[in-house]
């Protein structure tokens, strides 16, 4: 069903201003309804399958010392299916943490950029980073290419820095980039922030030295940790700034980290749920057919819902070129009509959670999670639902 417009509306200047309809009382059909409402970017569905699994091991794995073999077979497990998800290269390993990204952008800035960093800035989260080295005491000040929200300024080669920094999908704004080194520059390392891309965007892993994320929005598990799939050439900055005079906090040591985890461990206590989850994840996209499968199916559902927005005369993509434009997260502007916020307000009291726009944005938009988990019928669905509440708002 596609959006046809306003219905023409007899022109009676006599008539009272109708009120639009409280977002409570729209109530849209239950035959419309997605199967499973979860469309968030970060928190993100994951999937019940998963969820029961955890619960079947409460007993013998929940609550158990994560230096014994139950915990520690889990967590080689995830490492091992991450490197198989993500196609590592020779000599790569994975590494993990606590703390969740952004505790790894902390760690980088002790543990993996040694005096100046570039950085691509282009929303929220990479904006974030910069932030980290920008106030780093011990890094000089790092040179800053800044892109517009929606857009993404070119990566080029930086006379003496020493790391490149940029995401591989900017989830404030839904820009996704493509994983690679500035041209002209093959000795700094590149730490792509793969957070809400890793496990749904196919990507070149040879171009990566630090491919870091946490498992709460593309792997469609939850919060607290960071992974990252690390370059020989990543792994030798690390053991020579930690045995530098620098002074490195220990929980943000990426030596400690390399170390634990190289001993299938963390330096501290990890959620073991939200290992469980990211292994049930990744077994479970390995299982279909790894990182093609998986990209596949946010293929599908992009396909759907930037087809549904470019057919629709109230709504459009926000990202105008489509080579960046997210297969993972999808925002979609809408003319002034209609309100976003009031038709996430009713997809919310439907049970369709989490399509709000982000916020610091300040467009008339929605956001919506195309990661792996999500069904790409459920997109289609979430396209008919769409239809129908703009309907009901603008009737
Ligand atoms: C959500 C997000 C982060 C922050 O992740 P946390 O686990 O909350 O620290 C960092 N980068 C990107 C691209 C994100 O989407």
């Amino acid at each position: 069903m596609a959006w046809r417009g306003a219905r023409a509306v007899p022109d009676f200047p006599t008539m009272p201003a109708q009120a639009p309809p409280r977002p409570d009382t729209i109530t849209i059909p239950a035959t419309m309804l997605p199967s499973d409402g979860r469309f968030g970017s970060g928190p993100s569905k994951f999937r019940p399958e998963a969820a029961t699994a955890l619960a079947e091991r409460a007993v013998d794995y929940m609550g158990t010392s994560h230096r014994r073999t139950g915990v520690r077979r889990v967590v080689a497990e995830l490492r091992s299916g991450i490197a198989e998800l993500l196609g590592a290269p020779a000599g790569y390993e994975v590494v993990m943490g606590n703390g969740g990204a952004t505790a790894f952008w902390d760690a980088a800035s002790f543990g993996l950029i040694e005096t100046r960093s570039h950085h691509l800035s282009l929303g929220e989260f990479s904006s974030k980073f910069t932030d980290v080295t920008m106030s780093a005491p011990h890094l000089a000040e790092p040179s800053v290419r800044v892109g517009d929200f929606g857009t993404c300024p070119p990566l080029d080669a930086v006379d003496g820095v020493d790391a490149y920094c940029y995401p591989h999908n900017e989830t404030s704004t839904g820009v996704m980039l493509e994983v690679r080194r500035p041209d002209g520059d093959d000795d700094a390392l590149t730490l792509v922030d793969a957070t809400s891309a890793a496990g749904g965007l196919r990507f070149d892993a040879t171009a990566s030295d630090a491919y870091y994320f946490a498992p709460q929005k593309a792997l469609s598990s939850d919060g607290g940790l960071w992974i990252a799939l690390m370059s020989p050439a990543a792994v030798d900055r690390i053991e020579r700034l930690a045995a530098s005079d620098r002074w490195i906090p220990a929980f943000l040591s990426l030596k400690l980290a390399l170390d634990n985890s190289r001993k299938d461990q963390t330096y501290n206590t990890p959620a073991l749920a939200t290992v469980f989850l990211t292994v049930e994840q990744v077994n479970w996209l390995n299982g279909n057919g790894g990182l093609e499968w998986a990209a596949g199916r946010s293929d599908r559902s992009a396909d759907i819902l930037y087809g549904w927005a470019e057919a629709s005369d109230i709504a459009q993509p926000f990202v105008s070129d489509t080579a960046i434009r997210s297969r993972v997260v999808g925002t979609i502007d809408f003319d002034d009509r209609v309100d976003a916020d009031t038709i996430s307000a009713v997809l919310r009291a439907n049970g369709i959670l989490d399509t709000e726009g982000y916020r610091k944005l300040g467009r008339n938009q929605l956001r919506i999670g195309m990661f792996p988990a999500v069904d790409p019928a459920d997109i289609e669905a979430l396209t008919v639902c769409l239809d129908y509440v703009c309907e009901q708002l603008i009737a």
